[in-house]
């Protein structure tokens, strides 16, 4: 947070005022109009790096120092308690089910959604104005058409960023959750197709990668079915997961970042592995024929960490893992279910960035 540099902004207001104009000079045309403040610009998709880059540090701050308050603020900051549910909280801020999903899937593994919020939780948005917003576009037609038409190499693409940023301008532009202890920050980021993604403040997406597979098989040999006959019991049961053969002492590694519930013997499952994964995702693993070392309940794992190795104990007619994922406690097919993806930033993308946690950032 130190290194933000709107908080630098601050600190050489006075400093940059000698530079104010300086600074002005150096910027073009659409930052004439007091109204369409640098601030309101800010988080066009394709903003211009290249005029900060090519800025010394106390001109950047005369920018920030420059930015006069519109008479109608660009942005507007709304907060709502946690009575029963994040959902519940942000749809009263007027936020959709598939937006407050997807901000609760982009703090997967940095928030429990059902342990930590609770009554006294509190959600922070910060909006863009719509009157601002629509001023904001017309400036920002005239103001990045030259930097969209040479990120985009056709024009058309600029376009089509633009009018999906449209359609959704309303989402909010950083969400704070506070639960009183702790809380946690998410910025919206859009990429030149508009996109639309979020972020913690480092630019990190939380959502981990999970892997498919959690070791190197031979073959399935027996498959996901909510129906089978056991080899062993010679009874119909479900099989929550898939057997994966291999030989024995093949190592075993967690398929996603999570915490051990369960290290040891179960009826069944011999030598047992459960891990709790980020959101909804648990990960079963068994017959095993021995734990990693120090691995015990509370271990925290990260993805692709052995755990252990192959196994046949409990029941099981050879040496094979048994791996089960269960999504919100329900299992599902461990070779197609749906995995939670990480979207990285490319280097260029993690500096406009970083520009907009600085400038949402005091916001919150
Ligand atoms: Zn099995």
């Amino acid at each position: 947070m130190s290194t933000s540099p709107g908080f630098a902004g601050k600190a050489f207001i006075v400093a940059a005022i000698g530079t104010l104009s300086t600074a002005w000079l150096m910027h073009e045309a659409p930052t004439q109009s007091a109204d369409v403040s640098l601030h309101a610009s800010d988080d066009i998709p394709a903003h211009a790096t290249r005029d900060r880059a090519s800025t010394p540090p106390a001109a950047q701050a005369a920018q920030a120092a420059s930015a006069v308050p519109p008479a109608a603020p660009a942005y507007r900051v709304e907060t709502a308690q946690v009575t029963h549910s994040f959902s519940e909280a942000a749809s009263k801020l007027g936020i959709d089910a598939a937006t407050a999903a997807q901000l609760a899937r982009a703090l997967a593994g940095r928030i429990d959604f059902r342990r930590d919020l609770h009554p006294g939780s509190e959600v922070r948005f910060v909006f863009r104005n719509d009157a601002q917003a629509d001023a904001n576009a017309q400036a920002g037609t005239q103001g990045n058409a030259q930097t969209n038409a040479q990120l985009n190499t056709q024009t058309g693409a600029a376009t089509a960023a633009s009018t999906t940023a449209t359609a959704d301008e309303d989402l909010p532009l950083a969400v704070r959750i506070s639960t009183g202890k702790t809380s946690h920050d998410l910025f919206l980021y859009r990429n030149l197709d508009g996109k639309a993604f979020y972020y913690g403040a480092d630019g990190q997406s939380n959502a981990p990668s999970f892997a498919r597979y959690p070791l190197d098989y031979t073959r399935v040999s027996s498959s996901f079915s909510p129906h089978r006959l056991d080899p062993v019991t010679h009874r119909w049961a479900a099989h929550d997961g898939v057997d994966l053969a291999a030989p024995a002492g093949t190592p075993v590694h967690a398929t996603a970042r999570g915490t051990v519930t369960f290290a040891g013997w179960e009826t069944g499952y011999g030598r047992v592995i459960k891990i709790k994964n980020s959101g909804d995702y648990s990960t079963t693993f068994a017959h095993l024929s021995r734990f990693a070392k120090s691995l015990r309940a509370g271990a925290q794992v990260r993805e692709g960490q052995v755990i252990g190795y192959v196994g046949s104990t409990g029941w099981a007619t050879g040496p094979h893992l048994h791996y089960e994922v269960h999504v919100d406690h329900v299992p599902k097919n461990p070779l197609t279910v749906a995995l939670p993806k990480r979207s990285g930033m490319s280097a260029e993308e993690k500096e406009h960035f970083a520009e907009q946690v600085a400038q949402f950032e005091p916001l919150l």
